[in-house]
C-alpha cells in the first residue's frame, strides 16, 4: 500500500534524544498559510509500506526511533496496522500532528504505539479559518486532553507570523494552555522562511524580537 510522499533516512533533531528516520505522509486536512510543504500537502503518496518496512529493517541497531511527520499522518488509512508493524521492528514511534485526529490520536495510544507527541495548537478559534483554511481548537483541545491524561512525553507547538497571529494571542492561548495544567513548554517557532508556502507569505519584516513572549512561551528561531 502506498504510504509516503517521502522518507528522511536520518534525524538527529527531530526525535528528542534518539537517532530517527522520518516518515512523510502526503496530505493534510489544514491549509496553513505557513506551510512550507506546498508539494507534500498537495502530493500523494508513492513509497510503499513494504518499502519503508524494508528500510527499517535494514538499519536496526542504527536507529532508535520514527517520526510520522507530513502533511498530517493521521490521515492515513492503514496507520495503525503501519504502526503496530514499525513497533513490532524494535521502533519508537513520534507523532507530528496538527491536533485535528483526536478519533486516531486515542486508537494509536490505547495500543500504546506512540513514545511521543508533538501537538500543533494552531490558533485560537477566531483564527483557524483565516490562518490553517478550516480545523477547530475544539478539536485541538480533544486531543490535548487524550495526551495530558496520559504518561506518554508530549510537547505543544505553533508557529508564529506576526503578520498573521499577534503576540496578545499567542499569549493568550499560552494562558489557556497553563489553566488546563500544561506544565511543559509551549514552543513557538518564529516563521522565518524563504521558501515557497502555501499561502505564498514570506518572513515578517518586523526586527525577530520579542523579549515579551519570552515571558511566557519557549522561543524556537
Ligand atoms: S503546516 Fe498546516 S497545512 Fe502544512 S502540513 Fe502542517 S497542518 Fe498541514
Amino acid at each position: 500500500m502506498k504510504a509516503l510522499y517521502d522518507l528522511t533516512p536520518f534525524t538527529l533533531l527531530d526525535f528528542p534524544d534518539i537517532p530517527a528516520a522520518i516518515f512523510w505522509f502526503a496530505g493534510c486536512n489544514l491549509r496553513c498559510l505557513y506551510c512550507y510543504n506546498p508539494d507534500i500537502v498537495l502530493g500523494s503518496a508513492h513509497i510503499d509500506e513494504e518499502k519503508a518496512l524494508s528500510f527499517l529493517s535494514k538499519r536496526r541497531g542504527l536507529l532508535e526511533g520514527v517520526v510520522l511527520s507530513g502533511g498530517e499522518a493521521t490521515l492515513y488509512s492503514n496507520l495503525i496496522p503501519f504502526c503496530r508493524s514499525i513497533k513490532a521492528l524494535g521502533y519508537k514511534i513520534k507523532l507530528d500532528t496538527n491536533a485535528m485526529r483526536p478519533d486516531i490520536i486515542i486508537a494509536l495510544l490505547q495500543e500504546n504505539l506512540l513514545d511521543y507527541v508533538a501537538l500543533d495548537y494552531k490558533a485560537p478559534s477566531s483564527e483557524m479559518l483565516r490562518i490553517c483554511g478550516g480545523g477547530s481548537e475544539i478539536r485541538f483541545w480533544e486531543s490535548f486532553h487524550l495526551l495530558q491524561n496520559q504518561s506518554i512525553q508530549f510537547e505543544i507547538r505553533t508557529t508564529f507570523h506576526p503578520d498573521l497571529l499577534s503576540e496578545d494571542k499567542i499569549i493568550t492561548m499560552a494562558d489557556a494552555l497553563k489553566s488546563e495544567g500544561y506544565k511543559r513548554p509551549f514552543y513557538v517557532q518564529i516563521f522565518r522562511n524563504e521558501v515557497p508556502t502555501l499561502g505564498n507569505i514570506a518572513s515578517s519584516e518586523r526586527i525577530a524580537d520579542y523579549p515579551l513572549l519570552e515571558r511566557y512561551v519557549t522561543l524556537r528561531n
